[in-house]
């Protein structure tokens, strides 16, 4: 491996299968992690703010980036904007740090086209009907909406096994464990 290839951890899955609440455990448990901002130009969500869970940008700022090559890899998910600013990754090494993104597929597999060394994990829900319940929780009620996350859960799910690590999120401490052992062999090779 290059000395100034960052180590990076992607965590991949459908939205609301429990990917943050995994790695919010893993940052507090592991001091070498960092986690990585991403950037999106979805609107902000009750709770939220600048830096948490996002940097969030303008519809047209997003754009001006994308044109000015500031992203390694941008994707659109349910139609709104997510990017990962090159520089986020590519200072990482100086930093002797594990970077955490959480990803969907397709961002995934660019910044791992990119990056041959990086450690992939998709986080799978226990059944769709799980997610759809999930979804529901989250406030998500409308049919159209619901319809289409669920249609591209689905697709995402189908390329689970293009990751190096399946984990099934059925019960937190089971999954978290699973995910820990990952951390743990990734820390020991750093
Ligand atoms: P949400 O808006 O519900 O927080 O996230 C929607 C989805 O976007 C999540 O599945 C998350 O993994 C994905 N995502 C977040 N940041 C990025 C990014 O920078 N690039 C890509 N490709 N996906 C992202």
């Amino acid at each position: 491996m290059n000395t100034a290839d960052p180590k990076l951890l992607l965590i991949i899955g459908p939205t609301a299968v429990g990917k943050s609440t995994l790695i919010e455990r893993a940052l507090v448990d592991f001091s070498v992690l960092e986690d990585i901002v991403t950037y999106t130009a979805r609107p902000m969500r009750a709770g939220e703010s600048e830096g948490h869970p996002y940097h969030f940008i303008s519809e047209e700022r997003f754009k001006e980036l994308i044109a000015q090559g500031f992203f390694i890899e941008w994707a659109l998910v349910h139609g709104r904007h997510y990017g990962v600013g090159r520089d986020q990754i590519q200072t990482a090494h100086t930093r002797s740090k594990i970077l955490v993104v959480d990803i969907n597929v397709q961002g995934a597999k660019t910044v791992m086209r990119e990056f041959a060394t990086a450690v992939s994990v998709f986080i799978q829900p226990p059944a769709i009907d799980a997610l759809r319940n999930r979804f529901i929780k989250r406030g998500i009620t409308d049919h159209e909406d619901l319809a289409r996350r669920l249609k591209s859960a689905e697709l995402e799910l189908a390329q689970a096994c293009d990751f190096h690590h399946i984990i099934i999120n059925d019960d937190f401490d089971s999954a978290y464990g699973q995910l820990r052992k990952i951390i743990e062999k990734l820390e020991k090779n750093q």
